[in-house]
């Protein structure tokens, strides 16, 4: 028999959902119609608000929606080897930083948006996380029934992994690879809200390296540029793994030291200024090392309520140490 025009549509769709190499699902949203009509029932006004705050009713309508059909993208994206596998085994793969996005995408599609797009963690059958890209999009004919609705998701682990490492270097001093100045003070200005927070004591340190100027001089730029580095390496490899270490100049380092009193950040940089004071005298180490000054400063301080605020204070002590002589530790 003849295969009418229409018939040839229909095979051909289906070539096309099943052959094509982004993962779609259908799926029958008829419980986001559902929940839309409680809500209208109950006056809700905010969607998102109240979702947020009834995150049983979340769960429950992300439950009842049904899958009608996946294609061949979607199995390979969950490791499934049947539709009737991944179909029973979706609701199991549900990552629990999902519940913000169900939130976020009901609201969307009550609010009368016929797409919603998102980012989230995924996890495969066989339990691997992956980072999607989601896409629902709601035909006009179904935007208040929502009966068939097109879902596809993309896996973008790749180009969140090169995000994630762009954003590292971004932040990272590319000559010592410690942090940069404006992570560092970014970093000083998270840790100085969460200490006042939870009251929770926080001490940091200003170094800069004595008379570094004539190491330039004597052996030349490219000598010192090592001197820095080595001595960011010591410095960084002298502290606890927890201790955050910046530069934040030519030869000046900025050290977080979380949940730490000030005593102990000044037995800490006592030791870090012996270590250099040490090698700089030590004749067998190759590196013409610099002896450092070092400001401290710490919270609880009532003149400290930013980085700014702090850096003020730590500058100023090791002003007071070079003041004193050099080669010395100053609590401010
Ligand atoms: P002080 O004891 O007072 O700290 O004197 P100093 O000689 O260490 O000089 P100061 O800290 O005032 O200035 C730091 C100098 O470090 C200025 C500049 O010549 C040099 N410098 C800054 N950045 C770099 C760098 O990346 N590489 C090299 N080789 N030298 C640098
Ligand atoms: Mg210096």
């Amino acid at each position: 028999m003849e295969k009418s025009p229409a018939m040839y549509d229909k095979e051909k769709f289906q070539m096309i959902f099943e052959y094509s190499p982004i993962a779609i699902w259908e799926e029958d949203f008829s419980a986001v119609a559902e929940l839309g009509e409680y809500l209208k029932k109950r006056k809700v006004t905010d969607i998102k608000k109240y979702l947020t705050e009834h995150p049983k009713l979340v769960t429950e309508t992300f439950c009842k929606l049904k899958i009608l059909d996946v294609n061949i993208a979607a199995l390979e994206l969950y490791g499934a080897k049947t539709k009737k596998q991944l179909i029973d085994n979706l609701g199991k793969v549900v990552h629990k930083s999902a519940l913000a996005t169900f939130v976020d995408e009901f609201s969307a599609l009550l609010s009368g948006q016929n797409t919603f797009e998102t980012e989230f963690k995924s996890r495969t059958l066989g339990g691997r996380l992956y980072d999607v890209h989601l896409k629902v999009s709601v035909p006009e004919i179904y935007k208040t029934t929502f009966k068939r609705v097109v879902v596809t998701l993309q896996d973008i682990s790749v180009q969140k992994r090169y995000e994630r490492h762009l954003k590292q270097l971004a932040q990272i001093d590319g000559m010592t690879k410690v942090l940069n100045h404006s992570a560092i003070e970014y970093r000083l200005e998270e840790e100085i809200a969460r200490s006042k927070r939870y009251r929770l004591e926080l001490a940091c340190m200003m170094i800069d390296m004595d008379n570094f100027k004539q190491v330039n001089d004597k052996y030349g730029h490219q000598k010192g540029d090592q001197v820095i580095k080595k001595t960011a390496e010591l410095i960084r490899q002298h502290l606890r793994e927890v201790d955050i270490v910046g530069r934040y100049g030519g030869d000046e380092f900025i050290i977080i030291l979380p949940e730490t009193p000030k005593q102990n950040a000044i037995t800490a940089a006592e030791r870090l200024r012996k270590l250099f004071d040490d090698r700089m005298h030590d004749m067998s180490v190759k590196i013409p090392f610099c002896t450092v000054s070092i400001g401290v400063g710490g919270m609880p301080d009532s003149d400290v309520n930013s980085s700014k605020d702090m850096i003020k204070k730590i500058d100023h002590g090791m002003y007071e140490a070079k003041k004193s002589g050099k080669n010395c530790v100053i609590l401010i």
